[in-house]
C-alpha cells in the first residue's frame, strides 16, 4: 500500500513536472494561425487579446467570432450556405490548455456557436450538445435566436435546388473546381491556433460544413480530435475540407501525435494528408483537405491535398497570409 501511495505521489510529481515544463513563457512571443483568407481578419481579433498579453483561450474566441459574424463569408456562422432542406445549421469547437473542450452539432439560429462551445466547456458536465438541446441550452445562457439565412444565400440555395438532384456522396456534391451557384465556396471552416505570452496554446473551430448537406450531417468541425486538437505539451492541429476524410484519420489528433514524436508542424501535417490519400486515393483524388499545427516552439506549418488552401499567420513578426503546399 505504502509503495502504491509512494508510486502514485511519484507520478503526480512527474505529471506536475512535465506541466511546469511545458508552460514557460512564449519564446518567440504569441502567435496565432488561421485558415483560409478570411483567417487575416480572424488574427487581428485574436492579436487584440494575445498583443495585450491576454489568454489564448480567449484570443481564439474572439478571433473566429469574427468571420461568424460575417455574411458576406457563406461557410461560416451568419450567412452560411444552408443544407439541404434551407436550413443553416452550424458545428463548433473549443480547447484550451488544460484539455478541457466543448463543442455543438447542428446548432440552428445562433450566430456565434464559438461562444455557445465554450459555455458547454466551462458550465456543463459535457463536452458536446447537439442540435435542438444545443439551442436550448443557448437561449437559456443568453443566447437570441436569429434569422442565419441571410437573402444572398437564400438566392444561392435555391438557385441550386433548381439544378442540383441532392447526392450524399461527398465527392459529387464537394467538388473542389466547380463554383457553386452564385459563385460561392461550397465548404472553407476557420481554425485558429494561438499561443499566448504565457506558452500555453488553444483552439477553436466553427463551420456552417458542407453546403446542401443532408440535414443533420456534422462534419469535422466540431469533433474533438478530427477538425481541432489542442495538447499543451506539443503543439495544436486544426483541418479543413471535407470532414469524412478528417474524422476517417482523426486528423488533428494525428498531427498532434506526429509532432510529440518529433515532425515539424509543416512534416506532421503532410503526412497527415497522406494517410488520407493512402487511406482512400479515389476518394482523395477530387476533394480539398487542408491541415494547419502549430507547435510549442512557436513554430507552424501546413498541408493541403489540393493546391488552393491558405492560412494566416499573425505574431509580433509578421501578420501575412501564406500558400499551403499541396500534393497534388
Ligand atoms: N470541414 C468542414 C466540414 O466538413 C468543411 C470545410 O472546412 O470546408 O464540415
Amino acid at each position: 500500500m505504502a509503495t502504491r501511495r509512494k508510486f502514485l505521489r511519484q507520478s503526480l510529481m512527474g505529471g506536475a513536472a512535465v506541466f511546469a515544463r511545458v508552460s514557460g513563457p512564449a519564446a518567440g512571443g504569441p502567435i496565432v494561425v488561421s485558415t483560409w483568407d478570411f483567417g487575416k481578419s480572424a488574427n487581428a481579433g485574436a492579436w487584440e487579446v494575445l498583443g495585450k498579453g491576454g489568454r489564448a483561450l480567449d484570443a481564439v474566441e474572439q478571433g473566429v467570432r469574427i468571420p461568424e459574424a460575417d455574411p458576406s463569408i457563406q461557410t461560416i456562422g451568419y450567412g452560411g450556405l444552408p443544407d439541404r432542406d434551407g436550413r443553416v445549421t452550424l458545428d463548433a469547437c473549443i480547447m484550451d490548455d488544460r484539455y478541457n473542450c466543448g463543442s455543438v452539432m447542428c446548432l440552428e439560429y445562433i450566430k456565434h456557436p464559438i461562444s455557445v462551445a465554450r459555455l458547454v466547456m466551462e458550465k456543463t458536465p459535457h463536452i458536446i450538445l447537439a442540435g435542438d438541446g444545443a439551442l436550448q441550452f443557448a437561449l437559456a445562457n443568453g443566447f437570441h435566436k436569429e434569422n442565419l439565412l441571410t437573402d444572398k444565400s437564400k438566392k444561392d440555395y435555391e438557385e441550386w435546388l433548381k439544378t442540383s438532384h441532392y447526392s450524399p456522396e461527398v465527392n459529387i456534391e464537394n467538388r473542389l473546381h466547380d463554383p457553386m451557384p452564385g459563385g460561392a465556396t461550397n465548404h472553407d471552416t476557420i481554425g485558429m491556433l494561438a499561443m499566448d505570452e504565457q506558452g500555453n496554446l488553444s483552439g477553436a473551430c466553427t463551420t456552417s460544413g458542407l453546403a446542401y448537406k443532408m440535414h443533420g450531417r456534422v462534419g469535422d468541425s466540431p469533433v474533438i480530435g478530427a477538425g481541432l486538437y489542442v495538447d499543451n505539451e506539443v503543439g495544436a492541429a486544426t483541418a479543413t475540407g471535407v470532414g469524412e476524410e478528417v474524422i476517417r484519420i482523426v486528423g488533428s489528433h494525428l498531427i498532434v501525435e506526429l509532432m510529440r514524436q518529433g515532425l515539424s508542424p509543416e512534416a506532421a501535417c503532410r503526412e497527415g494528408i497522406g494517410r488520407i490519400i493512402r487511406r482512400g486515393p479515389d476518394r482523395a483524388k477530387d476533394i480539398q483537405v487542408g491541415f494547419l499545427a502549430l507547435n510549442k516552439k512557436g513554430e507552424y506549418g501546413a498541408y493541403c491535398l489540393q493546391q488552393g488552401f491558405t492560412y494566416a499567420v499573425r505574431s509580433e513578426k509578421e501578420d501575412r497570409i501564406y500558400k499551403g503546399k499541396s500534393i497534388y
